[in-house]
Order: structure tokens, then C-alpha cells, then sequence
């Protein structure tokens, strides 16, 4: 999210930014981002329509606009990242680790500092048990694997129907753009 922000920042200046998604931490990443306007859950923007209730018949649907390719729609579920990372010519697939849930990393993470798994040069890893599609800001009760069947029917309808602006997601759409965090 914060590397999106910072591209936006540049391909939009004038814009106001608003993340909407599942996951709290990402709450933080704004505030230390900056730039971000406002960065909330689909459980928070479920409560704001509860208390401030639309007429759905007075809205003017549109669909969103695109300036990324619709392959990486896949990046909330477990594995996305990897999968849509075009490491062929970097990594073979032994060298990346993908995983998710807490419970499953923690152990492995501890080991790294023993020296295991040193052959991997790349982690895919995410907190939540299946991914981004079940972080806690979800406002949700299908299972996993349906969540996971959405995400992809969303890509295939985004790749027919959301306005393209023609952005692929060039390396020189990021020149000039300081990405380095200190942890
Ligand atoms: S896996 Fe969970 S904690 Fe990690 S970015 Fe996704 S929603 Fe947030």
C-alpha cells in the first residue's frame, strides 16, 4: 500500500487518497507513509453507511479506473505476490517461501536465525491464515476458499469492464520515487 501511495502521489498529485481493505496494520503504514489521507477497513466503512445511510437508487455507478495490470488483483491471496512477480530471470521458484498465518511462520522465522531455510531469497509471507482475504477489517463470513474465488472472478471483471488508463506498471513510472523504509 505504501509503495502504491507513493506512486500515486506522483501520477496524481491533486488526488486525496483513501485506502479501504482488510488489515489494521496497514493503519500505521499511512501515518509513517504520510500522504495518505485516510486508511480504514471494510468493517469501518460498513459501520459509516450503517449510521449514514444512502439511497443506493441516488448513487451513479462507475467503475473504478485502472492504472496497474489486472494480473496482480491476485496480491491478497496467499501466494499472489510471488506469482505475479516475474522472478524468471532472478529466482528460481525453489528460492521463494510462501506462506501464511502466524502460527506457521513464527517457527520458521525462528529458524532463519539458525541458518535454515538460507536457500530461500524471497518471502512471500502474510500474517493472516489464506492472506489478505482474511484480515481482520473483513467485513465477511464466506469461507476461505469462496474469498478466494472472488478475488479471481474480480480480476477476470475488472480485465473486461474497469476504465483503462493505459498505466502497465513501467519501471520509469517509479523514477524518482524514494521507497527505502527503515525498520
Ligand atoms: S496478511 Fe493480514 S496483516 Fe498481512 S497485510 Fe494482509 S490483512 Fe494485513
Amino acid at each position: 500500500m505504501g509503495a502504491m501511495s507513493l506512486i500515486c502521489k506522483k501520477l496524481y498529485p491533486k488526488c486525496n487518497q483513501v485506502f479501504v481493505g482488510p488489515c489494521i496494520t496497514k493503519k500505521n503504514e499511512a501515518a509513517e507513509i504520510g500522504g495518505i489521507d485516510l486508511a480504514i477497513t471494510f468493517k469501518e466503512l460498513s459501520e459509516y453507511f450503517d449510521k449514514n445511510p444512502i439511497d443506493i437508487k441516488t448513487v451513479h455507478k462507475k467503475s473504478f479506473n485502472k492504472f496497474y495490470n489486472d494480473y496482480t488483483k491476485i496480491y491478497p491471496v496467499s501466494g499472489g505476490l510471488s506469482d505475479t512477480l516475474h522472478h524468471e530471470k532472478v529466482l528460481d521458484g525453489n528460492q521463494i517461501l510462501v506462506m501464511d498465518g502466524i502460527a506457521n511462520l513464527m517457527p520458521v522465522f525462528n529458524e532463519f536465525k539458525d541458518g535454515f531455510y538460507k536457500d530461500y531469497l524471497f518471502l512471500d509471507c502474510l500474517s493472516c491464515n489464506g492472506g489478505c482475504i482474511a484480515g481482520p477489517g473483513i467485513n465477511n463470513t464466506l469461507d476461505l476458499e469462496s474469498r478466494r474465488k472472488k478475488v479471481l472472478a474480480y480480476k477476470n471483471f475488472a480485465m473486461n469492464n474497469e476504465k483503462d488508463l493505459e498505466r502497465r506498471g513501467m519501471v520509469h513510472d517509479a523514477d524518482g520515487i524514494d521507497f527505502k523504509r527503515i525498520f
